[in-house]
């Protein structure tokens, strides 16, 4: 298996000043190469030699996905002739972000996922199955093979969908571990189910689990989480990444949260106003890579609203932990005085085993407030089920979202993303 890096096992103090190091080194390279962060500098008359430590980052202002829409180009801090991978990130405004990658940037993606899959107990002997796609401009896909190759592990790309090819892959290859969305793995239970396949004796060790939460906030097992382990009784690891990050926080052996690798990026968590919350409070993760060659980021906000937790973990390794999604800052809704994010809601619907799919619309009514409307497919669609529904929503979550029965082909429609990388559950219509 591969060793944890020395700099995850060193004191908070050691890693704080290996950070601020190359905070430095990625200050200057910026000055030198990216025209938007020689702006913001000019702008903002900040004089980099006077950043010194990671508090101040502060006097830096955040870059938003807005920007990176905006001025796209100006973040490339490279030529495009030295571009070898181009991916793309659903950009806020519209148009997709391109993000790009050079021949260095593949190198730190493979080492990233290496010690990423490392974390997850994932080692040379391994064999992983990719139930992903690995095309179609999605920077995930490649990352998971990079990261397996580097740690000379095996990788089966099969590819999302299709439960008989995943089966027939298990067991042909016997792959020890699956990358995976979570309710993904439901779909395999089922199948093995309807065709007589003992899942125990698969082989299967454990899941690297991506686009869906699988634990509360106190880090035991939610709705879906439970499901999975009950049906199917391997270990479960989350993992948290974004294109734009181009790093991942994956789950180690505690399964207390993502860690953060301080070789690869520096996090903030956030209020609104940009100060820093509270140790164990939730915030906007705002993240600097560092090691990154063509599209460096610096203080950018990712839109995305978590916990960090920084005691020391059981695994031995003393980096920031992330817990799981609470949700998108985009998609938080704000209902008759209460705040909900799309997570909270999946995780309700996922005790309800009628339920078979569902998607989340929200959308503005004419006066001007959040809606919620809900799309279900169940096998039997009963009055009694909405009711049941309803209540439940009512007394866990406060809010009466309106629920409507689908057709199962109409939510996986109504599910599939525009480029068909991921499914989406959620569809927002406030903002068109
Ligand atoms: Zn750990």
């Amino acid at each position: 298996m591969m060793e944890i890096p020395e700099i995850e096992k060193a004191t908070t103090a050691e890693i704080k000043h290996f950070q601020e190091e190359k905070l430095k080194v990625l200050l200057s390279y910026l000055n030198e190469n990216s025209k938007y962060y020689q702006n913001l500098f000019n702008t903002h008359k900040i004089n980099i030699a006077e950043i010194q430590t990671l508090e101040d980052l502060a006097r830096i202002p955040i870059s938003t996905k807005e920007h990176l829409q905006e001025f796209n180009d100006d973040f490339f801090c490279v030529p495009k002739n030295e571009i070898v991978d181009f991916v793309t990130t659903s950009g806020t405004l519209g148009e997709p972000v391109t993000v790009g990658l050079t021949d260095k940037d593949l190198d730190r993606l493979a080492y990233n996922e290496a010690i990423s899959f490392a974390c997850a107990g994932v080692g040379k002997d391994d064999i992983l199955q990719l139930t992903t796609t690995i095309d179609r401009r999605f920077m995930a896909g490649l990352a998971y093979f990079l990261g397996a190759r580097k740690l000379k592990a095996g990788i089966i790309r099969v590819g999302a969908g299709i439960p008989e090819l995943q089966w027939d892959t298990i067991k042909k290859f016997k792959p020890t571990y699956l990358i995976v969305v979570p309710s993904f793995l439901l779909k395999l239970v089922e199948y093995a189910a309807k065709n007589n396949i003992d899942i125990n004796a698969s082989g299967i060790k454990g899941a690297i689990c991506i686009g869906e939460a699988l634990r509360e906030q106190d880090f035991s097992l939610n709705t879906l989480g439970k499901k999975i382990k009950e049906a199917w009784d391997i270990e479960l690891y989350s993992t948290y990444a974004s294109t734009e990050m181009s790093t991942a926080f994956t789950e180690c052996s505690e399964q207390q949260g993502g860690h953060q690798h301080p070789e690869l990026i520096i996090s903030e968590i956030l209020d609104d106003a940009g100060n820093k919350v509270p140790d164990g409070q939730e915030g906007e993760l705002v993240i600097t890579t560092l090691g990154v060659e063509a599209m460096p980021l610096l203080r950018f906000r990712t839109g995305d609203i978590v916990i960090a937790h920084t005691a020391k973990c059981n695994c031995g390794r003393n980096t920031t932990r992330l817990g799981p999604l609470v949700g998108r800052k985009k998609q938080m809704i704000k209902y008759k005085g209460t705040t909900i994010y799309p997570p909270a809601m999946d995780n309700l619907l996922n005790d309800f085993s009628e339920v078979a799919s569902h998607v989340i619309e929200i959308y503005k009514n004419t006066i001007g407030t959040d809606e919620i409307l809900i799309k279900i497919a169940v096998k039997t669609p009963s009055e009694e089920l909405l009711v049941k529904i309803k209540d439940r929503f009512r007394s866990k979550l406060r809010v009466s979202p309106k629920i409507e029965v689908c057709d199962s082909k109409e939510i996986q429609k109504l599910s599939m993303g525009k480029l068909g990388r991921k499914p989406v559950g959620v569809i927002d219509k406030r903002n068109q």
